[in-house]
């Protein structure tokens, strides 16, 4: 059974969580308490970010993406990012991950380390995730990759985003996650480019809410989404004042759902960020909405 299955079979749209393993202050404890809040509002999926570099957390992603699933009961999937894993790296990853039981991986390129650039990293083992997909594929796994609304931030053009997403798919891609974005009109956009292109999978809408002017910044800095002019009014209206502009970010994220779901779109992911009260508020505001 694939991860949408629960969906097909009652109907609904899949509604599916992001959260991120021990880290940092981050204790496994912890990790394990979010997993488990998340786990009780009885999403389709829960997925399990990846760190490359160590960071003292190797094994980190598997270990509560198989507590998730085995533990929890809750279809868990792991993140994995190639662009530093060397063939043997990817060995080593494919089995931590098999003796973990996951069964479904998430498969990423990962952002470019510090001082390495697009050539360089191209002369990798798997410069793009299309190269770690058919990897995974042949190792028995269901693989989803990244798709990315208004395009990938180092690339220009968003026809030639729509051409790699493609090449995903081609790899063996059965299902994709969006990056964030703050106007579902992209959203939409791209849906009809990439039906356009041949897309024929799952994508799944994510979306994460902003919780202060900083965090916003450095995300948005990150990924290249737009702020659409009401998210920068909320931002200049609550500048001094975290809590409502906290309660504001999570009930702009609540509309963006309400209104992708009215849009049926083939799933809604929300990057949870650890915090289970803004995924208890998307459960009840979709809840909400299908009632
Ligand atoms: P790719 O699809 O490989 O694309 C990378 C770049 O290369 C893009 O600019 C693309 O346009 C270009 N490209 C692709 N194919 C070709 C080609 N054939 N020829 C030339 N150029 C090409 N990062 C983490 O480190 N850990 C995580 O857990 C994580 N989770 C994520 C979850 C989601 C849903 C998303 C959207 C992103 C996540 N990321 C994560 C971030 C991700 O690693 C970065 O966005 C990264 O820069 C690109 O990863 P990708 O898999 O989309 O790469």
């Amino acid at each position: 059974d694939d991860i949408f299955a629960r969906a097909r079979t009652q109907k609904t749209q899949p509604v599916s969580f992001e959260m991120f393993p021990p880290k940092g202050e981050l204790t496994l404890e912890q990790a394990r308490d979010v997993a488990g809040e998340l786990a009780a509002l009885g999403p389709d999926f829960i997925s399990v970010t990846y760190s490359a570099g160590g960071s003292g957390n190797a094994g980190a992603t598997a270990r509560i993406a198989s507590m998730i699933s085995h533990e929890l009961d809750v279809p868990s999937v792991a993140h994995l990012t190639c662009v530093s894993l060397t063939h043997d790296d990817l060995a080593e990853k494919i089995n931590e991950l098999k003796r973990a039981g996951v069964e479904n991986v998430l498969a990423l390129r990962g952002d470019l380390p510090a001082g390495v650039d697009a050539a360089q990293a191209a002369t990798g083992a798997f410069p793009f995730a299309k190269d770690l997909i058919p990897e995974l594929v042949d190792a028995g796994f269901c693989v989803g990759a990244a798709a990315y609304p208004e395009g990938h931030i180092d690339c220009d053009d968003l026809a030639r985003s729509v051409e790699h997403l493609k090449q995903k798919q081609d790899a063996g891609a059965s299902f994709f996650v969006t990056q964030l974005f703050f106007d579902n009109e992209y959203f939409y956009r791209f849906r009809e480019l990439a039906d356009a292109a041949g897309i024929s999978v799952p994508v799944t809408a994510g979306i994460m809410p902003f919780m202060s002017k900083q965090q916003i910044s450095r995300m948005v800095f990150m990924c290249g989404a737009s702020l659409p002019s009401p998210v920068i009014k909320l931002l200049a209206r609550y500048e001094n004042d975290p809590v409502s502009l906290r309660a504001a970010g999570i009930d702009y994220a609540c509309r963006q759902l309400e209104d992708l779901a009215s849009h049926g779109a083939d799933g809604l992911h929300v990057y949870a960020m650890n915090r289970p009260e803004v995924a208890r508020a998307a459960m009840s505001a979709l809840r909400g909405a299908a009632a």
